[in-house]
């Protein structure tokens, strides 16, 4: 309390000095429509625009507007004084001479496709993880090569802030009814061109409630999910039909669909059974399903399949009986619907998000039971790790961070440093390592060794904040360990980006234990920043970060040729990359001894040899992160998939039927 009210004191005075209210300027009218200051638009005013409400005390968390036990609030009072320090004394000491890697050129492909995202969530409209994230950059990528891209995703409204982003969407008042549960629905499409892309959402009662994406206020999923999203991919096979775009017509049936995870599971199945096998159309359409995390396949039981509008006779696609150890009694046969199982066995090809995962997926381990049909189907399954936003995610243009910074000089990655501890209400220290964990408190994400590891990391001279909601007990965690180190650790639970942004800016590590993880984006959004990540060598994490070679020169130089050595052809030069001094650590068993052995030495290495610090930074910021390579893999796979005939065609269900 003390110090918050000598915070305030200080705030004050420097107000008064700095006569920022003795005129105080009025504020425009916010407009109909405008972004919301904070929102991902209209970022382009000035930074230090000083105003009242957004100096000091007054301001509230971009976002959430909410002060966790243990933070202070983002101070740009004081903030602002650092950068005024910054200019003078650490301006010069940080200049590495390295310059920042171009942003790739694009080229029009000689081959545009019509592709169709389908995916229950997509960033900015609604997002959860990852997959939104995927969704809401890659097909602006692709338009940039010059395919036509459509997204097809719920019209969601919550009662949350997030529901104004589906303010830009109108209705393109052509509905489509569907037959599933049963019954004859009908949904609505509603439609915004965005950087090129034509975002689709589909408008039906189901997607419109308080409460998250996929669960109720209480966090239970809702029980209805498996209508949700079995009209949310019938309704998909709909709009390239039925959507006439202004101007430039419907897609048409010669569509590309992505299907992503199992909540668009269905519709590689609607295609082939219903489709192409009944309506005589879509003979030129090819299916991809996606697979962003194995971990749920929309599985229901059995008795649930007439509830899918799939005719009968394709049953046995989506049928999965559970292993005898799994089944709830002895009555039990397990036997379930798995949507995701479906749409393996019936899409043309199946892609993930790094080429790790693909090959743990195949395995009993990864799997989770799906291993054997993903195993079957190997021959076409690819894998290719995500690109990032690089405007969402930019040190040099970041509207969450005061100090932009990029790699030719990190003298702002050091006042961002600086501004989290004063936030965090942390000694302000240069030579402290400060750590960060971002991500859901959950088993996948391995919180829990952090939580197994804490009593020997707070012995450490070390600053750690985590930033994450989940499992009760393990947000318990970072309330007890937040009293227990007071002077060493915070803890944020919810979910908020602005802090998000300044934890992936302000630390100098990035802690990610994930048990497995399919490609992982919170490594390459640090990687970006100089924020070094320590991770479980697994899946796309693995796959996106070069172990540290202690032989490895400090040079800048090397560091760069290594980075972009990594870049190279399809799966990049790996002995170039690996001559460099690396760009983090990973640790293979999932134990808290080989997870403190990187984090000893990631620490030891940040205080004793900057200059391999500073090399290692130079090659995870030269890094070319973006969609670039990624857009032009996917493309390779969708015209693979439009050379090779479909793996469903008419009347084919029954030979299958036969090795089954
Ligand atoms: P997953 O999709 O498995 O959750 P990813 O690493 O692929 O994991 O993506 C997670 C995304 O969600 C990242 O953009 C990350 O920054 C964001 N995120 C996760 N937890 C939080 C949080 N508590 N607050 C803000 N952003 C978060």
């Amino acid at each position: 309390m003390e110090q918050i009210r000598q915070l305030q004191e200080a705030n004050e005075k420097l107000k008064t000095d700095m006569d920022l209210f003795a005129m105080p300027e009025p504020l425009p009218e916010r407009p109909e429509g405008a972004p919301e200051p904070g929102s991902t638009q209209g970022t382009s005013a000035p930074k230090s625009s000083f105003s009242a409400d957004v100096l000091g005390m007054e301001m509230p968390y971009l976002g959430e507007g909410e002060t966790r036990v243990g933070f202070q609030h983002f101070d740009k009072v004081e903030n602002e004084k650092a950068r005024v320090e910054a200019m003078q004394v650490e301006q010069a000491a940080r200049v590495t001479g390295v310059t920042p890697r171009p942003p790739p050129k694009y080229e029009k492909t000689e081959w545009p496709l019509s592709i169709v995202f389908v995916s229950s969530e997509v960033t900015p409209w609604s997002k959860t993880g990852g997959l939104a994230d995927v969704c809401g950059s890659l097909p602006r990528e692709l338009v940039k090569r010059g395919h036509r891209v459509m997204v097809v995703s719920p019209y969601y409204q919550r009662g949350t802030k997030e529901d104004q982003h589906f303010a830009g969407a109108f209705d393109t008042c052509s509905n489509a009814e569907v037959g599933l549960f049963g019954g004859s629905h009908e949904v609505g499409f509603m439609h915004q061109v965005y950087d090129g892309v034509d975002f689709v959402f589909v408008k039906h009662d189901c997607y419109e409630r308080p409460g998250g994406i996929y669960v109720d206020l209480e966090g239970q999923a809702w029980p209805d999910n498996q209508f949700r999203y079995t009209l949310l991919s019938h309704a998909a096979c709909e709009a390239p039909l039925k959507i006439n775009f202004e101007g430039k017509g419907t897609y048409g049936d010669e569509v590309v669909f992505v299907a992503n995870d199992w909540h668009a599971g269905l519709v590689p199945l609607v295609i082939a059974s219903k489709y192409r096998q009944y309506w005589n159309t879509y003979h030129n359409a090819r299916t991809i399903t996606v697979i962003h995390n194995i971990l749920h396949q929309g599985s229901e039981p059995a008795t649930t399949f007439p509830n899918l509008g799939i005719p009968d006779d394709w049953y046995w696609c989506l049928e999965y009986q559970y292993p005898e150890h799994m089944r709830a009694h002895e009555l039990d046969l397990g036997l379930v619907v798995n949507i995701l199982k479906g749409a393996v066995a019936t899409s043309d090809r199946v892609l993930t998000v790094s080429e790790g995962y693909a090959e743990e997926i195949c395995t009993p381990l990864g799997g989770k039971g799906l291993e054997t049909i993903l195993t079957e189907r190997k021959h076409r399954l690819d894998g290719v790790v995500n690109g990032i936003d690089l405007d969402e995610w930019n040190p040099a243009e970041d509207e969450f961070c005061e100090f932009p910074y990029d790699v030719s000089n990190l003298a702002g990655k050091l006042m961002n440093k600086r501004a989290l501890q004063r936030e965090l209400g942390f000694e302000v220290r240069d030579d402290v390592p400060l750590l960060g964990f971002i991500g859901r408190l959950d088993w996948q994400k391995g919180p829990d060794l952090i939580r197994d590891s804490i009593a020997e990391m707070m012995n450490e001279d070390v600053q750690l904040v985590m930033l994450g909601s989940g499992i009760g007990e393990l947000e318990g965690f970072m309330q007890w360990a937040e009293n227990t180190y007071n002077d060493k650790f915070r803890g944020w639970v919810g979910f908020n980006v602005p802090v998000a942004h300044r934890i992936t800016a302000g630390c100098d590590i990035l802690l990610m234990p994930s048990r497995f993880e399919p490609c992982g984006l919170n490594q390459l959004y640090a990687m970006r920043y100089g924020t070094l990540p320590i991770a479980h060598a697994t899946g796309g994490l693995s796959d996106t970060i070069t172990r540290h070679n202690p032989f490895a020169m400090d040079d800048p130089e090397v560091a760069v040729a290594a980075a972009i050595a990594s870049d190279e052809g399809p799966d990049g030069n790996r002995e170039m990359a690996d001559l460099g001094p690396g760009t983090g650590w990973l640790f293979d068993t999932m134990d808290t001894w080989s997870f403190m052995y990187c984090v000893s030495n990631a620490c030891k290495l940040f205080r004793e040899n900057p200059k391999m610090w500073r090399a290692m930074q130079i090659q995870a910021m030269s890094q070319d992160l973006s969609w670039y390579h990624a857009a032009l893999k996917w493309e390779k796979i969708f015209e693979w998939s439009k050379i090779d005939p479909p793996h469903c065609e008419i009347n084919q269900q029954h030979e299958h039927h036969h090795h089954h």
